[in-house]
This record gives structure tokens, C-alpha cells and sequence, in this order.
């Protein structure tokens, strides 16, 4: 069976009701019949999964039926597809928009021709579209020179609803950074030297950042040649963030990307600055733009509303399952002020997962008095679902209570990522998301 979604042409609006049409198509030799999933988003007013009866079909036979879904906010998003019994033969989406005010993805480090990708920048816009994601940085190595490019993207109707912007990673023999909102701005002084010096990053830092940039470290442990070392990560400061999953050659899960969430918490565990901890592709083909992604709520798609989600790590990193966290009103990058020593909060954690194979969602917490560990994080709880439909949208609410000093985050996990699957390779690979921490400070 072939099973694919068309989707009605333009963008839709919230509490608008849009007209889907799910297909399939019997490609097989003989009579079948089977059940069709359709996944709508979880900002669809109704995110249950809906099956369909085929009924018998005869070899090459047609099957369609409209679906109404309306959406209760905006973002560019994925409704799934499959036949029941043979999901991973023939999970497929479409990819939808919903204007206004809603949670949107997309991707701040990736290469394009400009510098040493393989796909020019149409190519990775494309490659992002069809992903269902709504913001791209192509951040060339050392040059600006795609920028003309990119701004005559921006002059085109296309971009109302897609935003591509311009920034650079700044490459040297020691350590990578990448920059955002540094359009314009003079070419920093170059980082000399062979391994990676203390004052002259946080110089290179401070000028960006003075000038209203912003500075990622980027895949800290990519390599043995990136490295920036102890001394520098755990004392440089007025950086943004760094890349905790770089997706250039590993996973989340890979021991790379996960000594890099160490030294994320290491540095949070500090309590001397708020540091994000970002996802990104550092794509160099436009097949991989996009895989991980980041998703926050945007009040409205523009690089103001883009910035302040960055700056302040209003995001989850992903490469499938959406995950949202909250403390009391409070959400992932947030901080909740508490005027004793400890408060009990009320703690929401919400997991969807589009495929239905949700594992288990865990919560740590870390803090200043735990700075001098390795792994300033532990788990303070975790949870698994128990039913198909848990497995599908796991929501678990709990008391809980916090300290000032300390920072919660949640980290969550899935059998496979749905926006990493390769649909012609049929290739999978683990589910998994985390989010930027909800801090805990004396008001
Ligand atoms: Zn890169």
C-alpha cells in the first residue's frame, strides 16, 4: 500500500477549518485491504490519531477520503500518514502552515556552497521547507558573502513565511564559533595561535556580543582540533550558548554530543551566567539541513521574536519528538523567582511523539552546589508510558520542590526521530529531544 496527505494550497489560519485528503493506493499484485493512520499535529484542535477502513481494494485501485482539521495556533507543521499494519514501510507526511503567533523550527548552523557545502542555498531552503521547518541560518565558514543572496530571498513573497538570514561560523585551529546578528559587521580580528587562548576569544566574544550579536560555541567536542579545552569553556563569558548536538557526524546520544550536555551543565552549575545549550544540523548537504532542529513558540515569525528565543533558550532540540516543559507558569528558558529557600511548584511535562513510540521522558536538575562534579546533573524523576496512546502524547504533571540555585531540564526519549527518518532509504535512527532548563533564583 501506498499511503500519502494533500493538503489544501496556501497557508491556513488558526480556528479555520482546512480540508486534508488522505490516499492510498494499492500497489500490490493481489486484493487488499487494510487501515489508514493519519497523525494531525499537536496544534490541531484534535491531535487523537484517526483511522480509516480501506475496505478490499484490487491491484492498483484508489482510496481517498477528506479530513477536516482545524488548528488552534500557527507554525509550519507535519501530518503523518501510514498503513496501521506496516508503519514503517509507509510513514509519510505532508508538511502544512499555519500563520500567526505558534511554535516553529528550524536550523542556526549549516553550509551551503558559499563556503564548504555540496547544495546552494535554494536547495537547503527547500530541503527545510519540505521538513516542515521555518527558519534557516546558513552560517558560512569565515565570509558574509552569501548575505546579498539571502537578502533578495527576503525580498521575495516566499519570505513572508520563511525565514532566512545570514550568519557566519568563525573558524580557526582552535575552536569554532557561530554568530548571529553581526549582518554588517567588521570581520573580527583573526584568533592567533595553536591552542585555545582565554583572552583573546572573550575579546572576540565581547566585541560581537557589544556590537548586539550573539556567540555560540560551537561542537566543543566534534574533534580533538576543535576542542576549546577546560580553561577556556568553563571560564569564558557573554557567550550565548554552545552547540550541546552538533548533528554534523553524530547523534545526540553519541558520546561527543553527550560530553558536550556535561560541560553545559558543568558551565550552568557555575550559576554565573545562563547558558543555552543549542541543536543544530552543521549541514554541508541539503538532505541533512534541518536534522536536529530547534522548536520554540515565536509570536510572530521575524528575527526579533527569533533572537529573544536564542538569546534566552526558549527552545527544545530535536530530531522528532516535540517536547515542552513547564515549572508553575514558567517555561523551558524561563526563571522562576522564589522568595524562600524552597518552593514547591507545580511541574508539567508534555511528549509527543507523531510515530507513537515514545519511551520515557526523564527530568534532572542541577545546581550550584553541585558545580565541582563531573555530572552536576541527576535524575530527579522519570517516567514511561503504559498505554498506545502515551506512547503517542505523554503528558505528566507532578509537585516538586526546588531550591534557588538550581536549574531543571528534561530530556526525552523515543525509538526513532521522525523528522530524521529517511523515507527513501527507510532509515531511522533513535528519537530524541531535550529542553533549555528552567532556572530557580532568589527573587
Ligand atoms: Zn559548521
Amino acid at each position: 500500500m501506498r499511503v500519502w496527505i494533500e493538503t489544501p494550497s496556501g497557508s491556513g489560519n488558526p480556528g479555520v477549518s482546512c480540508e486534508f485528503r488522505i490516499c492510498a493506493q494499492n500497489v500490490s499484485e493481489r486484493a487488499l485491504g487494510g487501515t489508514i493512520s493519519l497523525q494531525p499535529p499537536l496544534c490541531a484542535k484534535s491531535d487523537e490519531t484517526m483511522e480509516f477502513k480501506t475496505g478490499i481494494l484490487e491491484p492498483g485501485a484508489d482510496w481517498e477520503r477528506e479530513v477536516t482539521v482545524k488548528f488552534l495556533y500557527g507554525g509550519r507543521t507535519r501530518l503523518y500518514c501510514w498503513e496501521k499494519e506496516a508503519q514503517m514501510e509507509t510513514f509519510g507526511w505532508a508538511v502544512f502552515d499555519v500563520k500567526g503567533a505558534g511554535y516553529y523550527s528550524g536550523d542556526t548552523h549549516a553550509h551551503s556552497s558559499y563556503s564548504d557545502g555540496k547544495s546552494s542555498l535554494d536547495e537547503n531552503r527547500t530541503s527545510m521547507l519540505d521538513k516542515g521547518h521555518s527558519f534557516l541560518y546558513s552560517t558560512e565558514h569565515n565570509t558574509l558573502d552569501h548575505l546579498k543572496e539571502i537578502e533578495a530571498f527576503a525580498r521575495t513573497q516566499s519570505a513572508e513565511r520563511f525565514l532566512h538570514a545570514a550568519g557566519w561560523e568563525y573558524t580557526t585551529r582552535c575552536g569554532h564559533a557561530v554568530t548571529y546578528f553581526t549582518a554588517g559587521e567588521p570581520y573580527p580580528p583573526e584568533i592567533q595561535g595553536s591552542s585555545p587562548n582565554l583572552a583573546r576569544w572573550q575579546r572576540f566574544v565581547d566585541e560581537i556580543t557589544s556590537a548586539g550579536g550573539l556567540v555560540f560555541l560551537a561542537h566543543p567536542y566534534e574533534a580533538p582540533c576543535y576542542e576549546f579545552g577546560d580553561g577556556l569553556l568553563m571560564n569564558i563569558d557573554n557567550i550565548a550558548g554552545i552547540e550541546v548536538w552538533n548533528g554534523f557526524n553524530y547523534h545526540a546520544l553519541n558520546s561527543r554530543n553527550r560530553r558536550a550536555f556535561s560541560r553545559w551543565d558543568r558551565i550552568n552549575a557555575r550559576g554565573v551566567f545562563h547558558c543555552v545549550g543549542n541543536a543544530v544540523s552543521d549541514a554541508h548537504t541539503a538532505k541533512k539541513h534541518g536534522n536536529p532542529f530547534i522548536k520554540g513558540y515565536l509570536k510572530e515569525l521575524n528575527a526579533d521574536c527569533l533572537r529573544e528565543m536564542l538569546e534566552n533558550g526558549r527552545f527544545f532540540g530535536s530530531n522528532g519528538p516535540e517536547l515542552y516543559f513547564r515549572m508553575d507558569e514558567f517555561r523551558m528558558g524561563e526563571t522562576l523567582y522564589i522568595n524562600e529557600e524552597r518552593k514547591t511548584v507545580k511541574v508539567g511535562i508534555l511528549l509527543f511523539d507523531p510515530a507513537g513510540r515514545i519511551e520515557k521522558i526523564v527530568l534532572y536538575r542541577g545546581g550550584v552546589n553541585t558545580s565541582g562534579q563531573e555530572n552536576p546533573v541527576k535524575a530527579v524523576a522519570e517516567a514511561s508510558p503504559s498505554s498506545a496512546n502515551e506512547r503517542r502524547r505523554f503528558e505528566v504533571f507532578f509537585e516538586l520542590t526546588v531550591s534557588h540555585g538550581e536549574f531543571y531540564r528534561v530530556e526525552a526519549f523515543t525509538e526513532f526521530g521522525a523528522v530524521a527518518f529517511d523515507p527513501e532509504a527507510r532509515k531511522q535512527e533513535a528519537g530524541f529531544a531535550f529542553t533549555n532548563p528552567i532556572w530557580i533564583e532568589r527573587m
